[in-house]
């Protein structure tokens, strides 16, 4: 990566401004777009390669939001996130890009996908409906960079993530995953102003990676990994919604009773990556399940709660 001009789309997300400080260190020039640079417009993503005609290309710019958000707004979930890969990733080859990283998300694997999920588990049956819009829009990216592979040459590859949760995360309630929706919960029942209340029956099952361990695998890939695979990024600590409530709550301090809003849908009943092809090559999580809520507590009510 060294001296390289690696381009960050999606910089001011999660998981892209978690690139841009893991980055740092490598000794890279790391390139960001403006705002004006929407990346659903063709002219614009390809008007802006020209300019800046980056050697690496990581796709960290999409259209997210939890179960409630993909349920409620599925054609921005699938018209956005298809135009950003097919803009980016068609403006790589274009420019010559020598590496290209596309993320993906473990709501690509069918919903009753073997547990955990391996990566060869992919298209082998229907997925989980709260979430198919993104998941087909994921899948095309990976089809994107494996079509371009094939047919062009281009070292084009791709990570999947699990839940990924950390500073910078979105705590909306309405729009937000579960991590960080407990958390702002949590709190607020803290001093006193809402109940702790989870949807669902806090039966499913989730694994959770932080965003700063995923963006360090993600550097781990682009210098150790070339193929088409797409790669399994997970951290193997599982925990049903009812325990990670529990978790949240005593890392936050609140004391009040968990209650259970069965209005609210639980999406699907587990999801597990199998992550050791990424083992393989080498990379291991760092950060745990409690010093990540702890540190994302923290920077969650340095940022003004
Ligand atoms: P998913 O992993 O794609 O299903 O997306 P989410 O992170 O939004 O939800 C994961 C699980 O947490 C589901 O079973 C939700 O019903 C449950 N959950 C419990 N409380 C909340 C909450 O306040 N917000 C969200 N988004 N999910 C919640």
């Amino acid at each position: 990566m060294v001296g390289r001009k690696v381009y960050v789309a999606g910089h001011r997300g999660m998981v892209g401004s978690a690139l841009v400080r893991r980055l740092e260190g490598e000794g890279c020039h790391v390139l960001t777009a403006p705002r004006e640079t929407d990346l659903r417009e063709q002219a614009l993503v390809r008007q802006w390669f020209k300019e800046n005609a980056p050697d690496v290309v990581i796709l960290a710019a999409a259209k997210v939001g939890g179960i409630w958000a993909n349920d409620n707004a599925p054609a921005e979930f699938l018209y956005d996130n298809l135009a950003i890969e097919m803009n980016v990733i068609d403006a790589a080859r274009e420019n010559a890009a020598e590496k290209l990283l596309f993320l993906g998300s473990s709501c690509i694997y069918p919903r009753d996908a073997p547990q955990p999920m391996a990566e060869d588990a992919l298209l082998t049956g229907p997925l989980e409906s709260t979430n198919e819009w993104y998941a087909i829009a994921k899948i095309a990216g990976i089809k994107l960079c494996q079509a371009y592979r094939r047919q062009y040459g281009c070292d084009f590859i791709s990570a999947m993530p699990t839940n990924l949760y950390g500073p910078g995360d979105n705590f909306d309630l309405a729009t937000s995953h579960v991590l960080p929706a407990l958390i702002r919960k949590a709190h607020e029942a803290r001093i006193g102003q809402g109940d702790f209340t989870v949807w669902g029956t806090g039966s499913p099952l989730r694994e959770f990676l932080h965003v700063d361990d995923f963006a360090d695998a993600c550097v781990h890939l682009l210098k150790t990994y070339s193929g088409e695979v797409p790669v399994n990024v997970g951290s193997g600590q599982e925990v049903s919604i009812r325990e990670l409530a529990k978790l949240v709550a005593d890392i936050v301090g609140s004391a009040g009773e968990l209650v259970f809003d069965g209005t609210k849908p639980d999406g699907t009943p587990r999801k597990l990556l199998d992550s050791s092809y990424l083992a393989g090559l080498g990379w291991t999580p760092k950060i745990t399940l409690a010093q990540g809520i702890a540190s994302t507590y923290e920077a969650f009510l340095a940022n003004g709660a």
